[in-house]
């Protein structure tokens, strides 16, 4: 008894495809019932060995193609995970050394992308192009962290306000995403810092200066010529300028 409708391809046909894989991609084809390869569409005939090739000859080509593809979802969950990292006020050092770990891996997939081993979509040779590098301008500018300035700007600025007028703060207190542990005056009191971690001895400050502050340059560097500011807080390893005299800051 046999069921038409759910054989797809005739068994000669199957047989014809044993140890074959696509000559353009290196899919394996063994067992397929369609006409075009699944993963990048190139016609072959079953029947016709000219069409496809002996799966041996290909399985370094495939071992690349498997490994960019890897790479390539690597990177969209590193990114997803970097600017969350960064939005939630994450340690800029961490950011500078995983740009630094993260290089060999992202030359390694923008060689893959360039060699002619597979046929890519525009859009995701494109995408495999530009996540690395938008991973990498979270790294060394740290930018998802200016966006989550600007939403919590206005009530921050209000915070900050009337901790200057003499309010004393205690206990955590919470600003939309952002938690901080304790906020407080310092450096000649007449700057408000608020702490996004750490404990008694250090961690994040987010620091709003007095009007008219002058930032002076500091003569340590920090990775990729970002400035550093020695006058926003008390021993401070970096500094981020988020502008108009708030700054974020990491004291050990
Ligand atoms: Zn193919």
């Amino acid at each position: 008894m046999t069921h038409p409708d759910h054989i797809e391809a005739p068994p000669s046909n199957l047989e014809a495809l044993h140890g074959r894989c696509c000559i353009d991609c290196g899919h394996f084809l063994e067992g397929l019932g369609s006409n075009a390869c699944p993963e990048c569409g190139r016609p072959f005939n079953p029947d016709d060995p000219r069409t496809t090739r002996n799966i041996t000859t290909n399985r370094y080509r495939r071992w690349l193609i498997g490994t960019c593809r890897i790479f390539y979802y690597a990177s969209w969950l590193a990114l997803l995970l970097i600017f969350v990292y960064s939005a939630l006020w994450g340690d800029w050092l961490i950011l500078f050394l995983l740009a630094i770990a993260s290089a060999p891996f992202i030359l390694l997939q923008f060689i893959l992308l360039a060699l002619p081993l597979q046929r890519i979509s525009w859009r995701r040779r494109f995408a495999g192009f530009l996540v690395p590098l938008v991973f990498l301008s979270i790294c060394v500018t740290n930018w998802p962290v200016v966006l989550s300035f600007k939403l919590h700007r206005a009530a921050l600025t209000k915070i900050a306000d009337r901790v200057a007028n003499g309010e004393v703060i205690t206990g955590p207190t919470t600003v939309g995403i952002l938690r901080f542990r304790q906020i407080r005056m310092a450096r000649g009191r007449d700057r408000v810092g608020f702490q996004l971690n750490g404990g008694a001895g250090g961690g994040v400050f987010l620091v709003r200066t007095p009007s008219g502050f002058v930032p002076e340059l500091s003569d340590q560097q920090l990775p990729f010529g970002s400035p550093h500011f020695r006058n926003i807080w008390d021993n401070t390893n970096w500094t981020q300028d988020l502008g108009d005299g708030w700054f974020l800051v990491e004291q050990d």
